[in-house]
């Protein structure tokens, strides 16, 4: 037993092996990403940064019916409203505290003219809590950013609502 020991540090054994199976795995398929240069698919599912939606014509979606505010079990969202010289009714006021979301989606699921919804971006991240504290110009340029993309998502996920 003491022979075979000594033979295989003396031939250094182990390195070899070691060194065999490195270079067995230069030759398989990478499983880690160059992160950020290289990103995962996501799902149309995925809730990451919320953003207000526009119609195609510039006009925002959201008519300030403030279900997405009574849904959210956060209570991250603030809605203030009030009615134009049109008659219709919109926000004036549109905030949510990031710092208390949970990214349920409720308010998503809540909306009935897809105007809140949670977009396909998770690189949001801030050095302040402030920078958290998105109001009604942050969501809509939000949603003028991801447009082409949601709505390619709400398309994919359209048949199981
Ligand atoms: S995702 Fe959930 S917690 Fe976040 S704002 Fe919407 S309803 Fe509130
Ligand atoms: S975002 Fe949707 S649910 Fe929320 S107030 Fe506007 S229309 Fe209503």
């Amino acid at each position: 037993m003491n022979l075979i020991q000594y033979a295989k540090s003396f031939l250094l054994y182990e390195i070899v092996i070691g060194f065999a199976k490195t270079f067995s795995y230069m030759f398989r398929t990478k499983v880690t990403l160059n992160y950020p240069y290289e990103k995962a698919p996501i799902s149309p599912r995925f809730r990451g940064e919320h953003a207000l939606r526009r119609y195609p014509n510039g006009e925002e979606r959201c008519i300030a019916c403030k279900l997405c505010e009574a849904i959210c079990p956060a209570l991250a969202i603030t809605i203030e409203a009030e009615e134009r010289k049109d008659g219709s009714r919109r926000t004036t006021k549109y905030d949510i505290d990031m710092t208390k979301c949970i990214y349920c989606g409720l308010c998503q699921e809540a909306c009935p003219v897809d105007a809140i919804v949670e977009g396909p971006n998770f690189e949001f991240a801030t050095e302040t809590r402030e920078e958290l504290y998105y109001n009604k110009n942050k969501l809509l340029d939000n949603g003028d950013k991801w447009e082409a993309q949601i709505a390619s998502n709400l398309a994919a996920d359209a048949a199981y609502r």
